[in-house]
């Protein structure tokens, strides 16, 4: 019998253990199942040196509850340990300044259990006592039992136990009972044994009987020991990683790929990581990555250990490398891990370049499923970036693909404008953008595909990239200047024909709430549509990425704003202006000629050597000009509403542009009867 005090320099550290540890309590059957996995491990190392010749026997794990006696019991074979490892292992653990650092770390419970090597202790967290009995492997020894009760003072004595190996015994608290349950033990071990190296047994296989489970003769193992990651990829086929997959992630779809990662330098990491299909941002699921170390489960939170956009990914990495009780913060820190985490990154481009160069069409076959991640990967990750300018895809609106570079070369002679930047035209919808399209094709540019989740960051990204390189969405401005190749031909109406086309096309716009409507006179193609409805690509751009950005929601609820292009060369237009003019003519140009009257004198006035009696004057002046400015509308207003030509170019326009809906669509359908 021997009795003695726990090497700890703390007083009493177990109430500290259990108080802040507490939320994380589950975690003692990892520490212990780990352990007994471990010390199994080692007696199967010894063997293979030779430097243990006994039989070996059954090796298995054992996790026991005994509900009568209160107890939860976790058994192995393993190397055992006598009086003076227990001594050693157990008694002494080192933990000075230990409440100094429980008050540092109390939110992080991991990383005090790990830094410490509190492993064994965790047990307390669950239990008012418990008990080692074990028998050492080596020749002759002496088996032993200690036992303590969460005070810093343990007992010890020699017993009978015929099998090496060792049993932790847990009185589980009241507050713990959750512990004796079945379910909820089978549950733990599925979480973080998993995969362990040895088997881990829980209880009998169950069968439906008579109306409930019931035992029967076969052991429970909970854990595959040799999970897929830990063979080597020449000897596994493309089953097996399927089958692995569906076992990882139950009921989803099949991978798109996977990759497998194995490297010894500069760490050690094994793994397989596969990619899922991802259609929008809502399928970005995270903590699908499960971090293993050493087959033991960590966590699945992997953010630090992955890059970010991988964490779309769904597998499971194991690496030793990476502390197995570690905060979160730290993970992020520690410069290990950024080491794994640029390594998986490469990885993943290799992987993909590597498809793209030997097998393109089964790359372009995938390129819609992945090309939201690579988007993803290029937009947050430089490296990334650089590795993915080589195979990222554009694709056109027949459904061709490119790459940067293939598409630069096709487009180069016939979309670069005259300052030598080169026009990339797309559209977000072919159905609502079809007529700018074929616009754009009949001209002979070709129109990208550009409807996904992350593209206008994307194109923003690779014009910022490339100076001479500019997205333009085929609705954004008439066909003509899309790619602009000469500079605009001059305006050709008189300033009074411009003030009367411009106001009959302004008065007649439609009122709406979501949208703001400009009217420009353009001198076009003869033969060009009257007048085409143009977005300015920019501030359309803009106001979608705002939308996107946290806390800039209200852009969503500015009006979009619209240009109504009107064609001055198109025939049909030239007659509303010439009957205009023969109408109201006379009566505008009057008001245009009083407003200049009245604009040279406020320029006088406000002149810097214009007198005290003149500048008094100004503010008169300009509500003159204002009454005018009415008068002029009122003028060009009034004729324009007898004139249903006007409202019907405009309409037509808008129907072009998908923008014609609800009352405006159904009164344009019976101006156009009437008009026939
Ligand atoms: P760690 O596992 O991090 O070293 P623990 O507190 O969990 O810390 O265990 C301390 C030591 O006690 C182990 O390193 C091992 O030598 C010994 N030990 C614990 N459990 C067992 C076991 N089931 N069989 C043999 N030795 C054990």
């Amino acid at each position: 019998m021997a009795n003695g005090k726990i090497g700890v320099t703390t007083e009493n550290i177990f109430p500290v253990i259990k108080k802040f540890l507490y939320s994380d309590n589950e975690i003692f059957l990892r520490e212990l199942v780990s352990n007994a996995v471990d010390a199994t491990r080692k007696l199967q190392t010894l063997t293979s040196f030779g430097d243990f010749k006994g039989e070996l026997g059954n090796l298995d794990v054992r996790v026991e509850i005994d509900p009568a006696a209160g107890t939860l019991t976790i058994a192995d074979h393993g190397i055992g340990m006598d009086a003076s490892d227990i001594e050693k292992y157990i008694n002494q653990i080192a933990f000075s300044g230990a409440e100094e650092f429980l008050e540092k770390y109390k939110d992080t419970a991991n990383s005090i259990i790990g830094h410490f090597g509190l492993g064994f202790y965790s047990a307390f967290m669950v239990a008012s006592k418990v008990v080692i009995r074990s028998l050492s492997y080596k020749d002759g020894a002496q088996a032993v039992e200690w036992s303590c009760d969460g005070s810093p003072e343990y007992e010890m004595h020699p017993i009978d136990k015929a099998e090496r190996g060792t049993e932790v015994i847990l009185y589980i608290d009241e507050e713990s009972k959750e512990y004796l349950d079945r379910d909820r033990i089978i549950g733990l071990l599925k979480k973080y044994c998993r995969f362990l190296p040895v088997p881990v047994v829980c209880g009998k296989k169950q069968e439906w009987k008579d109306g409930k489970y019931v035992d029967t003769d076969e052991d429970n193992v909970v854990n595959s020991t040799e999970p897929l990651w830990t063979r080597r990829p020449a000897d596994l086929t493309d089953a097996d990683y399927l089958r692995f997959y569906h076992e990882l992630m139950p009921g989803r779809e099949d991978p798109l790929f996977w990759i497998h990662l194995n490297v010894d330098y500069p760490f050690t990491l094994t793994g397989i990581l596969y990619f899922p299909k991802v259609k929008s941002n809502i399928d970005l699921q995270r903590n699908r990555i499960q971090l293993y170390c050493n087959q033991v489960y960590v966590t699945d939170q992997v953010e630090g250990v992955v890059p970010e956009f991988m964490t779309i990914m769904q597998g499971v990495i194991d690496s030793p490398d990476i502390p197995l009780n570690v905060s979160r913060s730290y993970l992020q820190a520690d410069r290990q891990v950024k080491k794994i985490s640029s390594y998986i990154s490469k990885k993943v481009a290799e992987k993909l370049d590597k498809l793209f160069t030997t097998d393109r069409s089964e790359f372009e076959k995938k390129w819609d499923d992945i090309r939201i991640f690579i988007a993803y990967g290029m937009l947050t990750d430089e490296k990334f970036y650089e590795a993915a300018r080589k195979f990222y895809l554009l694709k056109d609106v027949q459904g061709k693909y490119f790459s940067l570079e293939e598409y630069r070369q096709l487009v180069e002679s016939t979309q670069t404008d005259k300052d030598s930047t080169v026009i990339y035209l797309y559209t977000t919808d072919p159905t609502a953008q079809y007529s700018y399209i074929q616009k754009a094709e009949q001209k002979g540019y070709n129109v990208l595909l550009m409807n996904g989740d992350l593209d206008d960051h994307l194109m923003s990204m690779l014009e910022s990239k490339d100076q001479k390189l500019r997205f333009v969405r085929v609705d954004s401005d008439i066909p003509e200047r899309l790619i602009r190749k000469t500079d605009d031909k001059a305006a050709d109406l008189s300033p009074e024909d411009s003030e009367i086309l411009t106001g009959l096309f302004s008065s007649q716009l439609p009122e709406n709430k979501d949208a703001r409507f400009i009217v420009a006179l353009e001198n076009l193609d003869a033969d060009s549509a009257p007048a085409t409805v143009t977005q300015d690509e920019f501030m359309r751009r803009m106001k979608k990425m705002a939308e996107q950005q946290p806390g800039m929601a209200f852009a969503g609820q500015m009006p979009d704003s619209y240009q109504v292009v009107v064609n001055t060369s198109r025939p049909a237009v030239r007659t509303i202006l010439d009957k205009a003019r023969t109408s109201i003519g006379d009566e505008v140009k009057s008001v245009l000629s009083e407003i200049s009257t009245l604009n040279e004198q406020i320029t006088a006035a406000k002149a810097p050597d214009a007198s005290e009696d003149m500048k008094s004057k100004v503010e008169g002046l300009e509500t003159q000009v204002a009454d005018l400015r009415r008068r002029q509308s009122e003028i060009i207003g009034g004729y324009a509403k007898s004139q249903p030509e006007v409202r019907q170019i405009i309409d037509l326009s808008l129907l072009q542009a998908g923008l014609l809906k609800g009352r405006e669509l159904s009164e344009f359908i019976t101006r156009s009867y009437s008009m026939l």
